[in-house]
């Protein structure tokens, strides 16, 4: 049985003051209201990463994670933040290849595979993702598109190392459009996902790595989402920057 997870990207959004009020509205909701194991993780701005981990204090449901590292170990590299400064800060989690870092700042296999390797090497768990942009789905290329960018960055890890990755298939369509793949569709590619997992790793290893859904999840749809057996909880963009409907959200799963 895996445990569900909510994931909450902020992007580049609020000030310090408003993610600080954002972060302890959420959690105030979540110790009221919601049972059962979920875990959460605030995917927030790398200057609120200390503040609002701090702010969670020994929260064991809730952690930080940033949006991006580099794919250099330190130097000479002006505007990075490594993995091994996130990991000094105590952040566990990673958000790596999510399709605005593809395509504003044209982040490739190659790449993501070099900052897969250093997140784990410093003993953060990437969340990894995956999926297609609309024409590619329209000419019905999404499965092998979204086999091909998770075998490139990921099948060179081992079956004890690919475990510790979540990957979160994003269908780029549906992506802040408000435009949300139906439960349907989220678990089939989520199963053609586990299926190539399972067709390298066993599938015992596949059943145990998270697979998250992301692309306009928002309070209205999150439980039938999350309710298909091969998606385990989501990545949320614009729903988790309010509180009220990212409370929502993880009543959802
Ligand atoms: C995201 O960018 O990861 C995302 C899923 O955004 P939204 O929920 O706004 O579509």
């Amino acid at each position: 049985m895996r445990q569900k997870i909510v994931a909450g990207n902020w992007k580049m959004n609020k000030t310090l003051e408003e993610a600080n009020i954002l972060a302890s509205e959420i959690t105030g909701m979540v110790a009221d209201e919601v049972k059962g194991d979920v875990k959460i993780i605030f995917c927030v701005p790398f200057p609120y990463l200390l503040p609002i981990k701090n702010q969670l204090g020994n929260n064991t449901r809730i952690s930080v994670g940033a949006q991006n590292c580099s794919e250099h170990e330190s130097g000479a590299y002006t505007g990075e933040t490594s993995a091994a400064m996130l990991k000094s800060l105590g952040v566990p989690y990673v958000i790596l290849g999510h399709s605005e870092r593809r395509q504003y700042f044209g982040e490739d296999a190659a790449l993501l595979t070099k900052k897969t390797d250093i997140a784990l090497k410093h003993g953060l768990t990437p969340i990894f993702c995956c999926g297609e942009p609309l024409e590619v789905r329209e000419s019905n290329g999404h499965e092998a598109l979204v086999k091909k960018q998770v075998e490139e960055s990921l099948f060179h890890l081992d079956a004890d190392t690919i475990k510790k990755i979540i990957i979160a298939y994003e269908p780029v369509w549906a992506i802040g459009t408000g435009k949300t793949a139906s439960a349907q569709q989220a678990q089939d590619m989520h199963a053609v996902i586990r299926k190539h997992l399972a067709s390298k790793y066993g599938q015992a290893v596949a059943d145990s790595i998270a697979i998250l859904y992301g692309g306009s999840v928002n309070a209205a749809n999150a439980k039938e989402l999350f309710a298909c057996p091969d998606v385990d909880g989501g990545l949320v963009g614009g729903a988790s920057l309010k509180s009220r409907e990212f409370a929502e959200v993880i009543k959802g799963a």
